[in-house]
C-alpha cells in the first residue's frame, strides 16, 4: 500500500510564489507543509529561461512592484536574485520541506475532505490546503506553423543552446524578446553571433522603457538587425543532410536563413492540470478565482503567480503567496 503523510498546506511549484508561499507560511506558523517542484533546484524558471546575467526587474510588463507580504528581492542580476532566495530560504528553515523532481499531475479532493497528491506510485500525501503555482514556461507559447523535424533542435524557447558564431533570429515584441535580442549582443563570449529581432508589428509597444531603449539602441547602431513589421509564414530544413539550417519564409514573400530562432512568445496556461483538478477556468484557460483570496471554486485549493495572470511578475506571485496565507490563518481561528 502507498505510505500517506498528511500535511497543512502542499505547495506545487517552487518557483516565486512556491517558494514565497513557504516562508509565508513558516511566519504564519505552519510548519506542516511540502513544497513540490519538477526540478531539481527551486526558480527554476529563472534559472533555464532568464539569460546570464539578466537585470531582474521589480517593475516587470508595465507593473510597479509593491510588496505587500513578508517576502521581496532587491534588483540585481539573476545569479544574485537566486543567491538571494538561496539565503532567504535558508534563513527562515524552510529548506528541508522542499522535495525535488517530481512532478505532480492534478490533486483531487478526497471523500475525508483532504487534497490527494500522488508523489509516486508508492506515496502520497494528503493536505489540507493546496497553492498551485506552476507557471506557465512548462509549455512555451509556440507559434501556429509546423517545426519540421529536422530542424527542430535550432527552434528553441530561451537562449541556452545558442552557440557563438551562430545567425540567430529572436522572436517575440515583449521584454523577454528584447532582452534575449540585446542580451545575446552584449555577452561577451556571443560577440560572433548575428542578432535579428522579428516582431510581427512594426513598432515595439510592449516592452518596459528601460527595454525599449536598449533594444532600440542596438537597432539603431545597425547591431541588432530589424526585422519588425513582417510575421513568419512557415519554416523548412535548408542545406545539407544532418546538418541544416532553419530557412524562414516570411508573410511578405522574402525569405531568411538561420543557425537557431528563439521564440519568445510566453506561455501557455497549464489548462491540464487545472481541469484534472476539476478547477473551474475561464475563456482563455485561466482558473477562475477569488481575486483577494486566490482561492478556486474549490474550498482549499488556491492558484497564484503566473498561472493566473498572462504577464505575471515575481513581486505579483510574492503578494499571492501572501493573500493565500492570510486566508488559510483567517480560516484556522
Ligand atoms: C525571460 C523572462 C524574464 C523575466 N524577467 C522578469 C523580471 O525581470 N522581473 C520580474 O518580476 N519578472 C520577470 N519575469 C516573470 C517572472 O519570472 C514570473 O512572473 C515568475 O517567475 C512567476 O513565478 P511562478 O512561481 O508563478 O512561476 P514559475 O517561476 O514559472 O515557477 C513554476 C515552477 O513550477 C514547477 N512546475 C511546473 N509544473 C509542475 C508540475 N506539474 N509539478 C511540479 N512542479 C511543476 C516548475 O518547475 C517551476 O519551478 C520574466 C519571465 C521570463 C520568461
Amino acid at each position: 500500500m502507498a505510505s500517506e503523510k498528511i500535511v497543512d498546506i502542499a505547495i506545487i511549484g517552487a518557483g516565486p510564489g512556491g517558494m514565497a508561499s513557504a516562508i509565508e507560511a513558516k511566519l504564519a506558523g505552519i510548519d506542516n507543509i511540502v513544497v513540490i517542484d519538477k526540478a531539481s533546484t527551486h526558480n527554476d524558471m529563472i534559472h533555464k529561461f532568464y539569460k546570464r546575467g539578466k537585470r531582474v526587474d521589480k517593475d516587470w510588463m508595465g507593473r510597479k512592484a509593491e510588496f505587500e507580504g513578508n517576502v521581496s528581492f532587491e534588483e540585481c542580476s539573476k545569479e544574485e536574485y537566486i543567491e538571494q532566495m538561496d539565503k532567504l530560504l535558508e534563513s527562515h528553515g524552510v529548506l528541508d520541506k522542499f522535495v525535488y523532481d517530481v512532478e505532480i499531475w492534478n490533486t483531487v479532493k478526497g471523500e475525508d475532505g483532504l487534497f490527494i497528491v500522488k508523489v509516486s506510485e508508492d506515496e502520497i500525501i494528503k493536505a489540507k490546503n493546496v497553492i498551485v503555482s506552476v507557471g506557465r514556461m512548462g509549455k512555451p507559447n509556440k507559434p501556429g506553423y509546423k517545426f519540421p523535424k529536422p530542424i527542430r533542435p535550432r527552434l528553441n524557447f530561451n537562449l541556452s543552446k545558442v552557440v557563438n558564431g551562430e545567425k540567430v533570429m529572436i522572436i517575440g515584441g515583449g521584454d523577454t524578446a528584447g532582452e534575449y535580442a540585446y542580451g545575446l549582443i552584449e555577452l561577451d563570449d556571443m560577440q560572433d553571433c548575428e542578432v535579428t529581432l522579428n516582431y510581427r508589428r512594426p513598432k515595439i509597444n510592449r516592452m518596459n522603457p528601460i527595454n525599449t531603449e536598449m533594444t532600440m539602441k542596438y537597432i539603431n547602431n545597425g547591431k541588432l538587425l530589424n526585422k519588425m513589421g513582417v510575421d513568419i509564414e512557415s519554416v523548412e530544413p535548408v542545406g545539407e543532410e544532418g546538418d541544416e539550417r532553419v530557412l524562414v519564409n516570411f508573410t511578405d514573400g522574402k525569405h531568411g536563413v538561420y543557425d537557431r530562432l528563439v521564440f519568445a512568445l510566453g506561455g501557455t496556461s497549464p489548462k491540464d492540470f487545472l481541469v484534472n483538478s476539476k478547477i473551474e477556468t475561464g475563456k482563455w484557460d485561466e482558473p477562475l478565482m477569488n481575486e483577494k483570496t486566490m482561492e478556486t471554486n474549490i474550498e482549499g485549493l488556491y492558484t497564484i503567480g503566473d498561472v493566473v495572470t498572462d504577464q505575471g511578475s515575481i513581486a505579483l506571485a510574492f503578494n499571492h503567496a501572501s493573500f493565500v496565507m492570510k486566508d488559510i490563518v483567517s480560516k484556522q481561528k
